[in-house]
């Protein structure tokens, strides 16, 4: 069962002002899976354009993190010194995604940490150099690494070090050893992304790479147990919700798909939102069937009405931001929530047959209003990021049942939804 208090604490990080400042489109790695690779040209942003970057972004009114990303940051020459700038505009941390490359010169750490660098990210894909090499296509790349972790450990004991860790069809069976492996040099921090199929080599490496969820669903539970380890923080990214069953603390807030279309993504996402999906996105097509976001750009569009704009006969049960704020306006546990969907007296929309007799959705046509990138987005986390359980492939109303908003799943569990036989 998920873990309540898990799910509370990392809804207060989630409600940072979190920022990417891209300061180079450039690396000096070249893993097979780069998801940037496209956007990579061997320049920098201005100077000009980075710090105003970092000004516009901070909103003084909440606590700010500027997490200078992209590319390989630093790499850019004056990587300490926009670390320091963020930190004189007053951002409470100042982070980085690092292959650590750099951070293997005892000089370059030093002048970083000077310069008030609070958190890295570094990215490991297996524990060993055979296959991390492999993955990262550069020799060495391991045992540097590895080398210079221990280094920072001992010596900047203050810095926080997270490892995220891409996960692929070659790495996936061992990702609990992976994990288990750092924890014992003390990582207790860890940011597990889904493999997503954009980048220079999807096609040449999509078989080798690529990997059905349902095929790995015992090495993806192991690992998600060991986020139950006391001191362990573990995050997830672009992983489909229906594989944490058990461990719905893990799913990721569904208002980050905001940051997926909509910073460097807004010139690629708007025109197709606008244009009534018509003007599609180049990763359109093949790679869609292996992309987390596929219910974002495809599910919604063709829904066709189900109610009228007359909603005064029925009780809209509607998301909420947060699972503090469901817990607030529903009940803190699952029965309570099912008994009160159970004593109201009129016919409830955006519930399931499982949890109640009527089955009414609102769709994107009952609620548009511009038909804006924003305004779509928007909608689809507020009224449309639905999720139902593995477990309702059993159920026999499965193919027609438009399932539940995922912050009642992440709040209540997948348990929520019982299959009708
Ligand atoms: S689902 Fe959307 S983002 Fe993903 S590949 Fe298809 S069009 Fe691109
Ligand atoms: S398919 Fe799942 S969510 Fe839908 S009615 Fe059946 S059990 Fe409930």
């Amino acid at each position: 069962m998920q873990n309540k208090e898990n799910l509370i604490s990392k809804e207060k990080t989630t409600k940072q002002n979190r920022i990417w400042v891209r300061i180079a489109s450039a690396c000096n790695n070249t893993c097979l899976f780069c998801l940037d690779s496209e956007a990579q040209n061997w320049t920098f942003p201005s100077e000009e354009k980075i710090k105003k970057d970092i000004i516009d972004w901070f909103k003084p009114w909440m606590e700010n993190r500027v997490i200078i990303s992209w590319g390989e940051a630093s790499i850019n020459p004056k990587f300490p010194e926009y670390i320091r700038f963020a930190k004189e505009v007053w951002y409470d941390r100042v982070q980085t995604v690092t292959n650590w490359n750099m951070f293997a010169i005892e000089s370059f750490c030093k002048k970083v940490f000077d310069a008030w660098l609070e958190e890295v990210t570094f990215s490991f894909h297996w524990h060993n150099s055979t296959l991390h090499d492999y993955l990262v296509n550069t020799p060495w790349a391991f045992k540097k690494s590895l080398k210079w972790l221990i280094y920072i450990k001992k010596y900047y004991p203050n810095i926080i070090i997270n490892i995220d860790i891409v996960v692929n069809k070659i790495n996936v069976s061992y990702l609990p050893d992976i994990v288990k492996f750092f924890m014992k040099l003390w990582v207790y921090e860890y940011d597990i992304l889904q493999i997503i199929p954009f980048g220079r080599w999807f096609s040449t490496y999509k078989e080798k790479l690529f990997y059905n969820v349902e095929d790995y669903r015992e090495k993806l539970k192991e690992t998600w147990e060991l986020s139950k380890i006391p001191w362990m923080y573990m995050w997830t990214n672009r992983f489909y919700p229906e594989v944490f069953e058990w461990y719905e603390d893990l799913i990721q807030d569904p208002r980050k798909i905001k940051s997926e279309v909509m910073w460097e993504s807004y010139e690629i996402f708007e025109p197709f939102i606008k244009s009534k999906w018509i003007i599609k996105p180049d990763c359109y097509w093949d790679k869609c069937d292996v992309c987390f976001q596929k219910q974002y750009c495809h599910d919604f569009i063709n829904e066709s009405n189900v109610l009228k704009s007359d909603y005064s006969n029925y009780e809209i049960i509607s998301w909420e931001e947060f699972p503090s704020l469901v817990f607030a306006k529903y009940w803190e546990s699952m029965q309570d929530f099912i008994n009160y969907l159970s004593k109201i007296n009129k016919p409830l929309i955006n519930i399931p047959k499982c949890l109640w007799w009527t089955w009414i959705y609102q769709f994107y046509n009952d609620i548009k209003e511009n038909d804006t990138l924003e305004d779509y987005t928007y909608k689809y986390i507020k009224n449309l990021y639905r999720k139902k359980s593995l477990r309702c492939k059993t159920c026999k109303y499965n193919n027609e049942c438009k399932w539940i908003h995922l912050n009642f799943i992440r709040s209540y569990s997948f348990s929520l939804l019982q299959p009708i036989k």
